[in-house]
């Protein structure tokens, strides 16, 4: 799905001159980890990447016992803040922001940042009533409901977020979802829902929805994860916010767990700032191996995985032709561990952001 042409404004970090080679003892590219593995990088993409690189370079790292990934893809956030940067993350995709506030895809600041804008919802739906009345986007009937994606699409959403949640008030209903979804298409763009228990699922499989921007939990029930499976709706999990909201979600690992089973695709997104992390957050690429992902499927999801689900690929690979979003971690980063949040080097788009002394 092509999503436009991404600008590479702003600022944070200094531009890389010349080649710029990186050693370690592994290389993930976005599916598989090399041992031990190379990568040059040349005007803000990536030139080559293999076991080793006959290459010279201006400036090189010998990072040893690291692991070299893609920058990571936050799939539900509500920050634009480049603060993520330093803690791993190039890209975020804002799941909930003011319609005032609704930018173009592009970089902010050195952050690769593509947003929904509001959550189209209905008068008195969630969010208004729950906690963040001035990120919803309210409509009456299917209507009005094409009309506020375009005004979305038109202010430069990258992607239309609905709320599914009957817990906080009423729902958008069948017709004016379909509607959504329907004008959403035609301008190229997915729609993800929110959602918690069993009621918006059902009702987000029934309209076509793309994607789960949470997974449905609460005693969920093999029925509805079944028809989530079929219908080909990836789930971004978000274990680690939804698994604070206690007794409403139940085990949300176990639901994750159930799903992931029944051949469901789980990616990655953390809902930052409702988990207070400004990066990468370990902990919820430990869910998801709990979950059931081998260590490796779990990079992908907040990697490769996530960049072909913004449309993007191939952002979020180590090869030749994608942009020099390039992370390197202390030790081998299938371990899951916190280091991840803690990257030794960040490169966006061809500014060095953070890199080892020396
Ligand atoms: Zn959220």
């Amino acid at each position: 799905m092509a999503l436009g042409v991404l600008a590479l404004t702003g600022c944070g970090g200094s531009e890389l001159r010349g080649d710029v080679l990186i050693r370690a003892d592994r290389v993930f590219d976005g599916e598989r980890t090399i041992e031990p593995g190379a990568l040059l990088l040349r005007g803000g993409e990536i030139a080559a990447v293999g076991e080793e690189l006959d290459a010279q370079a201006e400036r090189t790292f010998d990072l040893g016992d690291a692991t070299v990934l893609p920058g990571f893809i936050d799939l539900h956030t509500h920050v634009n803040d480049p603060v993520m940067l330093r803690g791993g993350v190039t890209t975020v995709r804002n799941l909930g922001w003011p319609l005032a506030a609704l930018r173009p895809p592009g970089r902010y600041g050195g952050l690769r940042v593509l947003m929904a804008g509001p959550i189209v919802t209905v008068p008195d739906g969630y969010p208004i009533p729950a906690w963040a009345p001035e990120i919803a986007l309210p409509v009456r009937g299917a209507a009005d409901a094409r009309r506020a994606v375009r005004i979305l699409v038109g202010r430069g959403a990258a992607v239309v977020k609905i709320a599914l949640e009957p817990r906080f008030g009423p729902m958008l209903d069948l017709a004016e979802i379909r509607a959504i979804v329907d004008e959403a298409h035609r301008h190229d763009r997915l729609v993800t829902a929110h959602v918690s228990g069993h009621g918006g699922t059902i009702l987000a499989v029934e309209a076509g929805v793309d994607e789960l921007a949470h997974m449905p939990c609460g005693s969920i029930g093999d029925a509805v994860l079944r028809s989530v499976v079929e219908a080909g709706i990836e789930v971004v999990a978000t274990l680690d916010t939804i698994k604070g909201y206690g007794t409403i979600c139940g085990d949300p690992v176990r639901d994750a767990a159930r799903f992931v089973e029944l051949g469901g695709t789980l990616l990655y997104g953390s809902d930052v700032p409702n988990v207070r992390v400004t990066g990468i957050d370990a902990e919820e690429l430990r869910l998801l191996r709990e979950a059931g992902l081998t260590p490796e499927a779990v990079l992908s999801a907040g990697t490769s995985r996530a960049g072909e689900q913004v449309g993007l690929d191939p952002l979020g690979t180590l090869t030749a032709g994608a942009p020099a979003d390039v992370i390197a971690v202390r030790g081998d980063a299938r371990a899951l561990r916190d280091d991840l949040a803690r990257p030794l080097l960040v490169v966006a788009g061809g500014r060095i952001v953070r890199a080892p002394r020396g």
